[in-house]
């Protein structure tokens, strides 16, 4: 060993693999994962039925979603898997996209590895390439104005076309741009600023998509407790308690005992009487209507409806976190504490045979979306899409830069980074020119998954361009080329930029690397204890059976 190298000692079950090798098993894994997803691309993208180790099955198109039910645990996969969580924290939308583009990456950077150009190298040319093309995005981009309201409802079309939501997508649309323009203040400077915190989804069950609708304020999905109780105030005191109105539990180990009758009702007297004393507390802090986030015992049920008082009981968590915000009243967590100073006031109306609450606040502004739809998964793929919606709608809103999608901005940023590559020298030129290859997955991808021929797409897309028609993107329903912002097909610029950036910093993590060192065998390292289809890349093998 030479002098000044670390020693590495290394356990039994050990496995080191290094250089070379290392790369490409780590970017088969990568490109593996990458892969698995870029069927689901765009409007005629498949959608992947996912099946965990207890049996529950999500049938999705949402990147982000596939790529966390899959239950990864490969290392370098894992690092694909973060291109996706980023991309969704940061954007909301384009997971897809950016982990198809990562996996490109990955792919064509194996082919320089193979002509034997250093890692280094080519780390350099995607850094290159991603800031030339960040600043091509924006180049691109075309300004609109933040509140036209047409505009805004094709970014949504947009990013819900391919998911279930397509069906409804017009309403759905309109609904998640009014949400948007509901909860949007424009700030002294001019700008826009989009308050997603006021916007609430609730999903129903039971009723068709088409029948989703957007509400004022908060939607409670909930029966009151007592048939006899109020459910309709034009103007309610309201008490957000996270306490339970029950008795309180005597300490586990203590014992009562009853000897004879009397002693028991003593007890129940006494019970009786923690009850009512709850009651008056809450009748004294003057509030006609109490959300609990915990139980109500029977009794203060009826002792309730009887001082007149609507109570609901278990209402969810981020109910009451919504309800505190539109409403103006504060969660008491001991009800012993309670004043009328913590309560908030706003206007209560039901929906018995939907079995709702609407609650409006008095001032404060707040919107819930309620989507409906026939079955569990039918809703839960629904708010996928709508989520996805709303943070595109908000980020364009409050950006204001929109690009043509379809393809058109991945094949104009090609032919602007080929261009751009002419003037880099040494071997990052080929890494630019790999990079701009690679971002141009997006249009072969779209085109595949919609039965055409993704060369000959290409090949027509890139002819338009270079007569320079910059908005020339695919029709994917008629394999036309076609302007896709005169189209509709409308995506917003901050999210474009966000998957280069994610997707060349994950490739470039992983070219990073020459040597893994694993504790253990590495194709089942990771988390033995899920009990999932096996470990490593094995585990994906079976669910890539579902696929
Ligand atoms: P992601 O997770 O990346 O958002 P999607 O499955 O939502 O993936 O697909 C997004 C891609 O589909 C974008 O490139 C977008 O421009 C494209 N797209 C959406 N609607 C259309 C359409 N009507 N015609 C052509 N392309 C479309
Ligand atoms: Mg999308």
């Amino acid at each position: 060993m030479q002098q000044g190298q670390p020693m590495i000692i290394m356990g039994e079950d050990a496995q080191r693999v290094k250089d070379k090798d290392a790369q490409e098993y780590n970017i088969s894994a990568a490109r593996a994962v990458a892969e698995s997803v870029r069927s689901t691309l765009g409007p005629k993208g498949m959608d992947k039925m996912l099946v965990d180790s207890m049996g529950s099955v999500t049938i999705t198109n949402d990147g982000v979603t596939i790529l966390q039910e899959m239950d990864i645990d490969n290392p370098t996969a894992e690092m694909i898997v973060e291109v996706a969580e980023t991309q969704e924290d940061e954007a909301g939308d384009g997971t897809t996209t950016a982990v198809a583009i990562a996996g490109e990456l990955l792919k064509n950077a194996e082919e320089l590895l193979d002509q034997d150009i250093h890692p280094t190298a080519i780390i350099k040319g995607f850094n290159m390439a991603a800031t030339e093309a960040r600043e091509q995005v924006d180049d691109i981009a075309e300004q609109v104005d933040p509140t036209d309201e047409d505009l805004l409802r094709k970014v949504a079309e947009t990013s819900m076309t391919g998911k279930s939501s397509e069906l409804d997508k017009d309403l759905l649309a309109r609904l998640v741009v009014e949400a948007v323009r509901a909860v949007t203040v424009e700030a002294d400077d001019g700008s826009h600023v989009v308050d997603l915190e006021f916007v609430e989804i609730e999903t129903q069950t039971g009723r068709s998509a088409s029948e989703s609708e957007l509400l004022n304020g908060a939607v409670i999905d909930k029966d009151p407790v007592n048939d006899d109780m109020p459910v309709e105030f034009d103007s309610a005191d309201v008490l957000l308690l996270n306490d339970p109105i029950e008795v309180e539990e005597t300490d586990a180990d203590t014992s009562v005992n009853i000897d004879n009758p009397d002693q028991l009702q003593q007890f129940l007297d006494s019970e009786e009487k923690q009850l009512r004393q709850k009651v008056d507390q809450i009748v004294a802090t003057g509030a006609d209507v109490v959300f609990c986030q915990k139980g109500i015992d029977d009794l203060a049920q009826y002792l309730l409806a009887k001082e007149g008082i609507l109570a609901v009981r278990r209402t969810k968590k981020s109910d009451m976190g919504f309800l505190q915000e539109i409403l103006g009243a504060e969660i008491v967590s001991d009800l012993d504490a309670a004043t009328d100073a913590h309560l908030g006031t706003g206007r209560i109306s039901r929906d018995a045979e939907a079995g709702l609450f609407y609650v409006e606040g008095d001032d404060a502004h707040g919107v819930t979306l309620l989507l409906r739809g026939s079955t569990e998964h039918v809703v839960d793929e629904l708010e996928r899409g709508v989520q996805d919606a709303l943070d595109v709608v908000s980020t364009t809103a409050a950006d204001g830069r929109v690009l043509p999608g379809g393809g058109a901005v991945e094949v104009e940023l090609a032919s602007r980074l080929r261009d751009y590559a002419d003037s880099v020298s040494g071997r990052e030129q080929l890494a630019v020119e790999a990079f701009a290859d690679a971002i141009e997955v997006v249009p072969r991808a779209l085109a595949s998954n919609a039965g055409l021929d993704s060369i000959d797409t290409l090949v027509d897309l890139r002819a338009a361009h270079e007569s320079g028609d910059t908005r020339a993107g695919l029709n994917v329903f008629t394999g036309d080329v076609v302007d896709t912002l005169d189209a509709g097909v409308v995506e917003p610029a901050h999210s474009k930029e966000q998957a280069l950036t994610s997707a060349s910093e994950a490739a470039n993590l992983v070219l990073k690397i020459d040597d893994i060192i694993a504790a253990g065998d590495l194709s089942t390292s990771g988390d033995e204890d899920e009990g999932g289809a096996g470990g490593g890349m094995g585990g994906m093998g079976g669910m890539g059976g579902a696929m």
